[in-house]
């Protein structure tokens, strides 16, 4: 907490909210299904999928989960940059095939649409995303659960690093030139679901809210990180909003 004697511990001072998506504000409804179009997409741009089937990717750029799966078959980091707009194309033909069957693919965690709904009301708060996936996918699935509205600001996404660290001052530079505002690392505010999400924001100087919605990470995971705040889950609306203001 900033007890600093600073005008930016006003509460009127502005704070960006940066979301994490997936364990954050959606779930898949099965565990794992983002292979459903990973796999194909790898396959059909690179020719193998290379270890992606057994990985677990919680907090990952999809440039890290790609580099990752296809590093044992020879990929280098060069040669997925050289197809990144292959991939791209490649990703949401599979990701649209993938959702577009009728069946619930995403589910809206607990809580999440009050959230950003009383953030958006509030005058501290704008939120953008800070995601691991790649851009077109992390919007396709905002659609899909009907969010779309609650991004107004640029963000940062998967395809622009293997390494999440690098995202949250991506989307600082793109949030000040839109803003035209002169915003502190300390302004922002990630909130996601991993120890990624945890190390981006201090690495950036950004403060963490950890949620603990995720799959593949316990509350003790999440706390040994040092997080600013945590919460179990976006349920008590009036929890997160004090929570919010003391960040
Ligand atoms: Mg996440």
């Amino acid at each position: 907490m900033d007890n600093q004697a600073s005008p930016d511990t006003s509460s009127e001072t502005p704070r960006i909210l940066l979301w994490d998506i997936d364990g954050t504000l959606i779930r898949s409804a099965r565990t794992g299904a983002f292979k459903d179009y990973t796999i194909p997409m790898l396959e059909g741009v690179f020719g193998t999928s290379g270890r992606l089937a057994e990985m677990k990717v919680s907090g990952m750029t999809d440039l890290q989960i790609v580099a990752e799966a296809l590093g044992p078959a020879g990929f280098t980091h060069e040669h997925i940059r050289e197809r990144i707009d292959h991939l791209r194309k490649r990703y949401m033909e599979e990701m649209h095939k993938a959702t577009s069957n009728g069946a619930e693919f995403f589910q809206l965690l607990p809580g999440v649409r009050e959230v950003l709904q009383a953030v958006a009301d509030h005058p501290r708060y704008q939120s953008a995303l800070l995601t691991g996936n790649i851009e077109p996918a992390a919007y396709l699935k905002m659609e899909l659960v009907g969010l779309s509205e609650f991004f107004p600001l640029p963000g940062a996404f998967g395809d622009e690093s293997h390494d999440r660290r690098d995202l949250p001052a991506l989307a600082a530079e793109r949030i000040r030139n839109r803003l035209q505002q002169d915003i502190r690392p300390h302004q922002f505010i990630v909130i996601g679901d991993t120890p990624n999400d945890i190390a981006c924001a201090h690495h950036f100087g950004a403060r963490a809210l950890a949620v603990g919605t995720g799959r593949l990470y316990t509350t003790e995971d999440l706390l040994e990180c040092s997080p600013d705040a945590f919460i179990p889950d976006f349920s008590n609306l009036e929890l997160i909003m004090q929570m919010l203001a003391s960040l």
